[in-house]
């Protein structure tokens, strides 16, 4: 577990290869270059939701069929990278862009001066006799740094231009970031935005030494509702959830959708007290509200969600504190669902029932 993720030796990473080539043969996936990835980093324990991903396949006898394995890593994996390589491209350009507009308005300060002295030159040289020729000359010259210099400038404003463009296509990369990070179905954030906002509240929670509480919240029994109302239904009902989580939860925190009918929610700043008081207020919302079907106004009964609390510990690895939380939201399930459960609460300290 974490000790071991630290251990950046060797034989850390022979040991971690032998046993993913162990599990990618027990489950039959083929070793490929990207199938190695996802089950080296599903044997480090890296990354919580991909395992959790794994593992419910595991439990299931899922196969690793090659479209199973394509699957998870694209969504684990390539679209990061393509992201990643798109910033860098822009980022590439527009650095490129400033070092040309910079030499090319250095060049231009240097033709300026140099126009200004061949002029200085030929008004020096006054009526002197005989040097009609070499003033011929040096108007020649000026005429010719006062072309370069119009035509420079002309380079100068086709440059901004291209900055301009530069600057929209940041633009847009900013905004087709923003979608990946956005799931599609509840227009919250998805599980990519919030492990990137989990890594900056742990770093500033560290840093500032501030309170930080990570909640995880389930829809109870969605399984059966969708097998009773269908999945377009069930759809309705996480826009629903989602759009209750995050309008209670507003400025104070981030909420997300971690994958399937599970949320997270980082509160940053708050106690403990506080955390367990908005998730009431979030469960109480959705499991008062009786939802209705859009296309016809039938009633669908009610739903109800189970949530986990865990406080960060500082200094402690991304994981375990996801863990905890995991751990808690086990228990509200297994005492009756429609709860919520602090860390380390045993099974008889309950928190809330509606
Ligand atoms: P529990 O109370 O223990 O959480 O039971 P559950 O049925 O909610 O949990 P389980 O993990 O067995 O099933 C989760 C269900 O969530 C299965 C799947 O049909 C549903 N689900 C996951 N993602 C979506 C989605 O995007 N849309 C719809 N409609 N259903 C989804
Ligand atoms: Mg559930
Ligand atoms: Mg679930």
């Amino acid at each position: 577990m974490s000790h071991l993720r630290d251990k950046k030796d060797v034989e850390y990473i022979r040991e971690t290869s032998d046993k993913t080539l162990d599990l990618m043969s027990v489950y039959n996936v083929v070793p490929s270059p990207s199938n190695y990835q996802v089950w080296y980093d599903y044997t480090c324990e890296e990354n919580m939701s991909l395992n959790k991903a794994i593992d419910d396949m595991i439990r299931k006898k899922k196969s690793f069929t090659s479209k199973v394995c394509n699957n998870l890593y694209e969504r684990f994996f390539s679209s990061d990278q393509e992201q990643n390589a798109v910033a860098q491209a822009g980022q590439g350009i527009q650095s490129e862009l400033t070092k040309i507009a910079k030499a090319v308005c250095e060049i231009n300060k240097g033709t300026a001066d140099y126009g200004k002295s061949l002029n200085e030159s030929l008004h020096g040289m006054g009526d002197v006799p005989g040097s009609e020729e070499l003033k011929t000359i040096i108007s020649g010259l000026l005429t010719d740094s006062t072309d370069f210099t119009n035509k420079n400038n002309s380079a100068q404003i086709q440059l901004k231009e291209s900055a301009k463009t530069v600057q929209k296509l940041q633009t847009t990369l900013e905004t087709v970031r923003q979608e990946s990070l956005t799931d599609m179905l509840t227009n919250i954030g998805n599980r990519k935005s919030f492990e990137e906002n989990l890594n900056q509240a742990i770093k500033n929670a560290t840093k500032k030494d501030n309170e930080l509480c990570l909640i995880i919240g389930d829809i109870d029994h969605f399984k059966k509702f969708n097998d009773k109302w269908g999945h377009h239904v069930g759809d309705q009902v996480l826009k629903a959830v989602a759009h209750s989580m995050k309008t209670r939860v507003g400025e104070a925190g981030t909420t997300a959708r971690y994958g399937g009918e599970e949320f997270v929610i980082l509160l940053s700043g708050l106690s403990m007290d506080m955390a367990q008081n908005l998730t009431d207020t979030i469960r109480l919302s959705i499991s008062g509200r009786s939802m209705k079907r859009k296309s016809t106004g039938e009633s669908i009964g009610k739903i109800t969600c189970s949530f986990g609390i865990a406080k960060f510990r500082p200094g402690e690895h991304r994981n375990d504190f996801l863990e905890r939380a995991d751990a808690a939201l086990y228990r509200s399930k297994a005492n009756g669902r429609n709860r919520i459960t602090l860390e380390g609460d045993s099974s008889s300290n309950v928190v809330q029932v509606a």
